[in-house]
Formats: C-alpha cells, structure tokens, sequence
C-alpha cells in the first residue's frame, strides 16, 4: 500500500476515540493529576488548537494539565492519530523503517517515537524537584538536521557526539578530583 494511502487512513481516525483511548490507558480508575496524584480534579476546557484534547485543573495543587501532559505523546508535534497508527504498526512488527514510509516521517523520528512508546505512554520517573545549590552538568546541543542527516553527519555529527563524551567525562574527572582534593 502507498504511504499516500495510509496517510490518508490517519486523517480518517477519530480524534475523540484518540484522546479517549489515552485517558481509558493512562487513567483507568478516573483522571489523576500528574504532580499531586490527587483525584480532586475538574475539567477546565479544551485545548486551543485541538478540540478533543480535554484540559483540566487539579484542586489539590492548583496545577493544570491535560490529556497528554507527562506522556511522550506530547511531543515531537506529531498529531496524536500518527501516534496511535505508530502504535497500531509497532504491533503488527513493522520495521521503524516501513513505519517511517507508512507514516510519511523521518526514520530517525520514527525511531525516537518507537524507541518511546516501548519504555511506555506515561514518563514514569515524575520531574526531579531542585533545591539549594544545584550543578548541571555540561551539555552541548547538535542542531536538528531537517531532514538532512547527511549533512549533519558530513560535518560531524557523530564525531560531535563522540566529543560531547569525552568532554562530559573530562568535566566529571574533574570534578571527582576537586572532591578529592578537598
Ligand atoms: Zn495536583
């Protein structure tokens, strides 16, 4: 079948049965908030640009969320219906790269979405709270390729990465030599 075909096959998912099929999976026992976990929660609208995208607000903590809040759903801007065909795919056995050419995208972000949805919907550790004095460790960024990874690669890209490393392990060698110093 052409990827034409199936994206069209996308457009033709429901919207709605999407969404009610993430909150059935993240929240079978009722919507929880992702930070409190308390079920104190109302429903506060929908989402700007996707309708079917419930928001709600929690009243023990007073944070707001929705439907796809803490699940890596939320990023990528993909549409939550190529997630569900990604999904839909992924059972069947589908390579990342008969998934990319179905789906239309990237192989390496469908590689990313894969790699996701297998360690699960919902981002399992909650986000770390930081207090007092907090040292973040040395990061350096490759710029996204826009769908030319070769380019990336021609100027470095995995060499990059190779020295992000070296470097990173530089910077805690130093650091575990001043705590020993000390
Ligand atoms: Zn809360």
């Amino acid at each position: 079948m052409a990827a034409s075909d199936l994206i069209n096959l996308s457009g033709l998912l429901d919207d709605a049965k999407c969404f009610a099929l993430v909150r059935q999976h993240r929240w079978p026992e009722g919507v929880r908030c992702p930070v409190c976990d308390s079920s104190i929660v109302t429903r506060d609208g929908h989402d700007d640009t996707q309708p079917c995208r419930q928001r709600y607000r929690c009243k023990a903590c007073s944070g707001r969320f929705d439907d796809l809040t803490g699940t890596v759903l939320a990023g990528h801007h993909q549409p939550l219906r190529v997630w569900v065909l990604c999904l839909y795919f992924m059972g069947l056995n589908l390579s990342n790269r008969q998934i990319a050419l179905e789906l239309g995208l990237d192989t390496s972000d469908t590689q990313t979405m894969t790699e996701q949805l297998r360690r699960g919907l919902v981002t399992k550790a909650p986000a770390v709270e930081l207090t007092g004095e907090v040292e973040i460790d040395e990061v350096y960024v490759v710029a996204g390729h826009k769908g030319q990874p070769e380019q990336v690669a021609k100027r470095g890209g995995s060499g990059a990465a190779a020295g992000w490393q070296a470097r990173r392990a530089a910077a805690r060698w130093r650091r575990t030599s001043h705590r020993s110093l000390a």
